[in-house]
């Protein structure tokens, strides 16, 4: 059988790769995009209810492939970033510290999207470009590499040839595994609870983070859900306790999470479903094959501290499609992804490793931890330089 000869395959349609193909086809590569999932229902945002925060420099790739005007009247700005340090149980306030984005000249940190909404405003977006298919109901099974392409099998039969193979096809990726890529991961035997709460109190457009032993506890504004102020919530826990808490009935899970906030939204009440992940760091020993580039989580998982995870993965996807526009001819060459594997690499390592050590801090119950926690976040707001320079680095800003 003749392959079909595309300039780009992307395996996974998750949000990183819908943005990795619609950069590549607004860039004038052609472009095929497969996913074993069902392609995103037009109800699916009412039913799902997680966000990502999108942090500024999110927004320059979601401008250059045309999203940005679409999804900017349903993002909801994060105008600061307020840390609460805790102790004890129930938790006693320590330290309070806000950040605020008009130190860096800025309206805003970031903007946080339902990913429904977001994931399908990219499908429709990407269905007027007519360089990128989207195939849904059908996966990567196996490659074959050689010098100038890759021949791609497809599950259901379909064979593809590319000049370059995307993997985003998310943390289990089977693209990074045919290509014989490894993982090193890190594992704190803590879960992440996700889920969306409405609370008697407005947010304000600022966004918490509260910690106490077992990890951070995340809010992070989302416009009113039933006519009440609403936020997305990311609750890490050891894994006995996340376990414990998913079981809880809704009366006794909202006041759980009310104590766990100390209060500062008021009564919480969980609405819609709750997602359960382990929180793990997982980073691929390479970031590229040949013909193959690894981008968003079948690159790096990092714990959900900061926003960092989708939006590195969109400095990933922004990499590797500038590396492509200044040379159309080397795509998937040995030159671009040598470059695109130097370029990223050490940004990749640097968070994974900075996130690790923080997640390891802001967890502990241990005294002289929770002392050092309380003191380095004295030392990060009250001097301005290192305020400013943390700020910087969070927003993946060079
Ligand atoms: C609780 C939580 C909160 C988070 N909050 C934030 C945040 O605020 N900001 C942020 O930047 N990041 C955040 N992240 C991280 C962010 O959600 C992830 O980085 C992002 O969703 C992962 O996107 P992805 O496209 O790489 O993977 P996925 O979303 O996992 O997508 C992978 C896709 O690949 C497909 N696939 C699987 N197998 C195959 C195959 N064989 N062939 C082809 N396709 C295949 C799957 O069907 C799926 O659609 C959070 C993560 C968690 C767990």
């Amino acid at each position: 059988m003749t392959p079909e000869r595309v300039d780009v395959f992307v395996a996974g349609g998750g949000l990183a790769g819908l943005a990795a193909a619609a950069a590549f086809g607004e860039t004038g590569f052609s472009v095929l995009l497969a996913d074993p999932s069902p392609p995103p229902a037009e109800n699916e945002h009412d039913e799902d209810l997680r966000s990502t925060a999108f942090l500024q420099p999110a927004r320059d790739l979601l401008e250059r492939i045309g999203l940005w005007d679409t999804l900017a009247p349903h993002a909801m700005p994060l105008d600061a970033l307020r840390i609460i340090d805790t102790a004890g149980w129930p938790p006693e306030i320590r330290e309070t510290r806000v950040f605020e984005p008009g130190d860096l000249g800025a309206a805003s940190f970031g903007w946080n999207l339902p990913n429904a909404l977001t994931r399908r405003e990219m499908v429709r977006a990407i269905a007027k470009m007519p360089e990128v298919e989207l195939c849904w109901g059908t996966g990567f099974r196996s490659l074959l590499t050689r010098t100038a392409e890759v021949r791609v099998n497809l599950t259901g039969g379909r064979q593809v040839a590319a000049r370059l193979a995307v993997a985003a096809d998310g943390r289990d990726s089977a693209l990074r595994e045919a290509a014989g890529i490894g993982v090193r991961i890190s594992r704190y035997g803590q879960k992440v609870l996700a889920f969306t709460a409405t609370h008697a109190l407005g947010h304000a457009r600022v966004s918490t983070e509260v910690y106490n032993e077992g990890g951070a506890f995340t809010t992070v504004p989302l416009p009113d859900v039933n006519g009440r102020p609403a936020s997305a919530i990311v609750w890490m826990n050891d894994g006995p306790r996340a376990v414990e808490l998913a079981g809880l009935d809704p009366a006794a899970f909202g006041e759980a999470m009310t104590e766990r906030a100390c209060g500062v939204l008021g009564p919480m009440e969980r609405v819609g479903g709750l997602g359960m992940w382990p929180v793990v760091t997982q980073v691929a020993e390479r970031l590229t094959g040949e013909r193959v580039a690894l981008v968003a989580e079948a690159a790096h998982v990092l714990p959900p501290i900061g926003a960092q995870g989708l939006n590195t993965s969109l400095h990933d996807i922004a990499a590797l499609v500038e590396l492509a526009r200044g040379d159309p001819a080397g795509l998937g060459g040995e030159a671009q992804l040598g470059a695109y594997e130097s370029g990223r690499a050490g940004d990749i390592a640097l968070r994974a490793r900075a996130i690790d050590l923080y997640n390891r801090v802001c967890r502990s119950g241990e005294a002289p931890v929770q002392a050092l926690r309380r003191f380095g976040l004295r030392m990060v707001h009250d001097v301005p330089p290192v305020r400013m320079a943390i700020m910087r680095a969070g927003l993946g800003r060079r």
